[in-house]
């Protein structure tokens, strides 16, 4: 915002954006975003902490930055009467506000930086403060906020201003490893080492609307390529489309974002409270009057069934969605978040269709790509370290089968799920609700309990792919289904799914709240005896679990030469797995 004639420079200010003259006082009011156009004016640092902490709650760090000069740099000036301007202008010591405070009621540790002081650049003092500040959240236990807003390094410190990002990030690798949450929030402008350091290799990032992040600045792109720019280039929603913050909040909701997460992280921290056992949920595994197998299929794929945002809706609480895989990309097919279930803070994933042909052509059906997995894989990871248990929401018709997901690597990233759930110290209670479709299914679905709805499917194929296969018609599809035993009494039996959870008459479509609430009952009744379990014994447990499903047997020497020779198990035809 620019002020205008000096007489009523407290009384009024031109926006940048839209350039109406607004009342002072109504612009504060509105936390400094225009009411006309939405334009969000940078903050200061003391203004973005009354901001976002609880009132009276701020306390400063005690440290000091340290006046420093290290390569005695001079431009048109030298650098100390850089440094003594800023101070006077400011009336901050260096570039960055630290402290503790409490945030929604929730103790946090912050450092928000100051765009006015010098760039908001990061030098040997600011790296300090940052990690101190880091250091102080590892001390007490809480988690740590960081509010970003830097050109980048500071030049005038040379390498040394450099140094400060393997500083700060060593800092937030210790609280990595302690399960304490990270969250940065990144707002406008925050750029080069910044960039490549704290404001990204957080647990959590939040871009505020109108912030702009990236590692080298538009004009260097331009200049460096010769190329024009994409529409939006670097801007908060263009980088939420490819993968690289975790949401876009406006300035109103920061303070609810923030305390939504750090109340997931809290509560995941406190001692696990006696599980209550909720009425048994769920049919013991023996399922209702059998229908046909295709029919089920058939259910299992209707447009009215619901999706993995449905339950989020109504299974659950509080869901905070969190995206991207901070590769370059931000899969619709799988979505996750931190969500409560009945109370208890929970990491939900699971593939999203949609109800209508618009929502299913956005969502690709479901398919995830590689970045859908990488997502996951992120996410699953994020809750181990905050040791919030994961519960998976399948209905997928099967992994993406594109050319662009070949080439970025899908067979890779299915894998490294599966090997990663098989390991994740943190319970995992997976629901097969819609289609459970091959290897798409299974990189969500290695877990400690494994339900499925009344009338999902699961399967290593779909019934066409396998009817076009071995009939070789797609129309003997039905007759594949009866032969895939893919319904949950089928699965059941088999032992590869643990427990029906059952639908409301004719099927979940039919009610959909009946069908959340029944959910949820299955869960958390699967979920409370989880809880309480040693991370090593659950890993190990579950990778029991799985083990069983294995073929072989040892041989008796004598008994070789009568033992028929095994059909082989696996087929060679690369559609089947
Ligand atoms: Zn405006």
């Amino acid at each position: 915002m620019t002020t205008t004639a000096p007489r009523d420079e407290q009384l009024w200010s031109r926006c940048d954006g839209c350039a109406s003259l607004l009342y002072r006082k109504r612009l504060r009011r509105n936390l400094d975003v225009c009411p006309e156009c939405g334009t969000h004016t940078r903050l200061d640092a003391p203004d973005r902490v009354a901001q976002l902490v609880d009132p009276d709650s701020f306390v400063p760090l005690p440290d000091r930055a340290v006046r420093v000069d290290p390569i005695d740099f001079v431009d048109a000036l030298p650098y100390p009467h850089r440094l003594g301007a800023a101070r006077a202008s400011t009336g901050l010591d260096e570039a960055v506000l630290c402290g503790t405070a409490r945030l929604g009621g929730h103790p946090v540790a912050l450092a928000v930086m100051d765009f006015r002081f010098l760039g908001g650049s990061l030098g040997c003092a600011v790296g300090e403060l940052i990690t101190r500040t880091a250091e102080r959240a590892l001390a007490d236990g809480v988690p740590l906020v960081l509010v970003t807003a830097s050109g980048g390094a500071r030049m005038q410190e040379g390498a040394l201003s450099l140094m400060q990002m393997a500083t700060v990030s060593q800092a937030l690798a210790g609280l990595r490893e302690a399960g304490l949450l990270t969250v940065s929030v990144v707002t406008d402008p925050t750029y080069g080492g910044v960039a490549a350091s704290f404001a990204t290799n957080t647990d959590v990032v939040l871009a505020e609307s109108g912030a702009r992040l990236g590692f080298a600045g538009p004009r260097v792109i331009r200049q460096v390529t010769g190329a024009a720019l994409p529409e939006g280039f670097q801007t908060a929603e263009y980088l939420l489309r490819h993968g690289q913050v975790d949401m876009v909040v406006p300035r109103h909701a920061l303070r609810g974002r923030l305390a939504a997460l750090l109340a997931a992280a809290g509560a995941a921290r406190r001692p696990t409270p006696p599980a209550p056992r909720p009425a048994a949920a769920g049919a013991p595994a023996v399922a209702r009057p059998a229908r046909d197998p295709w029919e089920t299929v058939r259910t299992a794929r209707h447009p009215g069934r619901p999706t993995t945002l449905d339950y989020l809706e109504t299974a659950f609480d509080g869901f905070v969605e969190l995206h991207g895989d901070r590769l370059g990309a931000d899969c619709p097919a799988v979505v996750g978040g931190v969500a409560r279930l009945d109370g208890r803070p929970v990491m939900v994933i699971g593939h999203q269709k949609g109800h209508t042909t618009a929502e299913l052509v956005a969502r690709n059906f479901g398919m995830a790509s590689p970045a859908g997995h990488r997502k996951a894989l992120r996410l699953m990871r994020l809750a181990a370290r905050l040791r919030l248990p994961v519960v998976t929401l399948v209905d997928t018709p099967g992994a993406d089968p594109g050319v662009a997901a070949e080439q970025q690597g899908q067979a890779a990233a299915i894998a490294e799920n599966i090997l990663a759930l098989s390991v994740l110290p943190t319970p995992v209670v997976a629901v097969v609700t819609g289609e459970g479709g091959s290897g798409g299914a299974l990189a969500l679905a290695v877990a400690d309990r494994v339900l499925m709805l009344e009338h999902a499917v699961y399967s290593v194929i779909s019934p066409e792919g396998c009817a076009a296969i071995l009939w070789p018609d797609s129309a003997a599809a039905p007759q594949a289904a009866r032969a895939l035993r893919l319904t949950g009494a089928d699965l059941c039996r088999l032992g590869v799914v643990d427990e029906l959870v059952p639908e409301p008459y004719p099927a979940a479509h039919g009610d959909p709240a009946g069908a959340a609430e029944l959910l949820r009952r299955a869960v958390a009744a699967n979920l409370a005896p989880l809880l309480t379990v040693p991370p090593a014994t659950l890993v190990r447990r579950r990778r029991q679990r799985f083990r069983r499903f294995g073929a072989a047997r040892s041989v008796d020497p004598s008994a070789r030469a009568t033992a028929p020779p095994r059909r082989a198990a696996v087929d060679d035809r690369p559609e089947v797995a």
